[in-house]
């Protein structure tokens, strides 16, 4: 079978890697031939050739989520998931506004544009965090407000027109995430909740529990039938210090706290990922042992302690041959362990490895 990716980077490289195993055939679309997945595609198209891509391809699925208007237009009834996802994702406002139109707990928001951020910030109390609308991610376009002169970076890095969630900062006892799979048939799986730690906004590493949180497995069950998902679907939440639990984002997409899954599963999430678009049966999403995961953020292969970061028993290296940016994602480290307290110690090396005491 011929699997179409839209978009070139990391999620499509992995899919693509573990998609061979099941004698998958690949298409990338993405401007970019040097892109992760565009290298190991057996084709690569940029997006002026999207007819002929979609000729290429029995099916199409993707791992980025801010495809351009035009090419919507061109892939919208052929694409799984539903590209109709990305209208609720492509707007944080259409996002925060879905929850709270299917009832579902999210952290309490309001709506404001670039002119009025001031009266809107002050009406909504201090401290908050300001959202961009449009094409966040990794923290980006994201700012925490604690007094209106905080607002001055805002103004400076954004223009009249542009709209902003402004959401209440959610005092966390920690992050979760829960990824889900559903098929055409409508058979779901969830792989094990991970506790996600993030600095500044990106994730830098997560590890597997061996508890799950019913509530969280019912929203993702929920979700996944609502936006009747066909692949995967990511939902990071919130845990508070008073027991609740608030969805803070979904992803229809492989996501950055299921890359464990690759060696701490019995079926990884890109796997299963190929096997819902393709009709195949769900793969098991039980862990085989503990497992974690650190992202390695704006650093070249060679300010890496290749020799130390792989003498940590357990560790696997993905390297996804981009080009250092500050803080880009530019490789993860697997880790897998017999019990959870050594995956904890791993990582914690793992940080030190790559990061010498570096980060907050
Ligand atoms: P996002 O880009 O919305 O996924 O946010 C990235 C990270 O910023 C989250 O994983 C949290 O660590 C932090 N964050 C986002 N929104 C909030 C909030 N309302 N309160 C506290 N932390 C937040």
């Amino acid at each position: 079978m011929r699997v179409g990716i839209l978009g070139g980077g990391q999620l499509g490289w992995m899919t693509i890697l573990e998609g061979r195993r099941l004698g998958l055939e690949f298409a990338v679309l993405d401007k970019d031939p040097g892109a992760p997945a565009s290298r190991v595609a057996d084709l690569w198209f940029p997006p002026e050739r999207v007819r002929d891509f979609i000729r290429w391809c029995d099916l199409i699925t993707y791992e980025f989520e801010h495809i351009h208007e035009e090419l919507l237009e061109e892939l919208y009834d052929l694409t799984t998931p539903s590209l109709s996802i990305l209208e609720v994702k492509r707007s944080r406002i259409e996002e925060k506004e879905f929850y709270r139109r299917k009832g579902l707990p999210i952290p309490e928001f309001t709506v404001a544009d670039y002119s009025g951020l001031s009266p809107t910030v002050k009406d909504f109390g201090f401290p908050c965090i300001l959202k961009a609308e449009r094409l966040g991610y990794d923290g980006r376009g994201q700012y925490r407000i604690d007094s209106l002169e905080d607002l001055h970076q805002v103004f400076k890095n954004h223009k009249e027109g542009e709209k902003f969630v402004v959401e209440r900062l959610v005092d966390f006892s920690f992050e979760f995430s829960v990824i889900g799979v559903r098929d055409k048939k409508g058979n779901t799986k969830l792989y094990p909740l991970t506790i996600n730690r993030h600095d500044k906004g990106i994730l830098l590493y997560n590890f597997t529990r061996g508890f799950s949180i019913d509530e969280a497995n019912q929203i993702v069950l929920y979700l996944m039938e609502e936006l009747s998902i066909v692949g995967l679907l990511a939902v990071e939440f919130f845990y508070t210090w008073d027991g609740k639990v608030l969805i803070n984002e979904m992803a229809p997409r492989p996501h950055n706290t299921g890359h464990y899954s690759l060696d701490g599963s019995y079926t990884s999430q890109f796997e299963n990922l190929l096997r819902a678009v393709c009709g195949l049966p769900l793969g098991s999403t039980k862990l085989k042992s503990p497992s974690g995961m650190v992202n390695i953020l704006g650093l070249s292969l060679e300010e890496l302690d290749l020799q130390a970061l792989l003498s940590v028993e357990g560790a696997k290296l993905y390297w996804y041959g981009k080009d250092k940016k500050p803080r880009r994602k530019v490789g993860h480290v697997n880790v897998v362990a017999s019990t959870e307290q050594e995956v904890e110690e791993k990582i914690e090396r793992l940080l030190e490895v790559i990061y010498h005491h570096e980060l907050s």
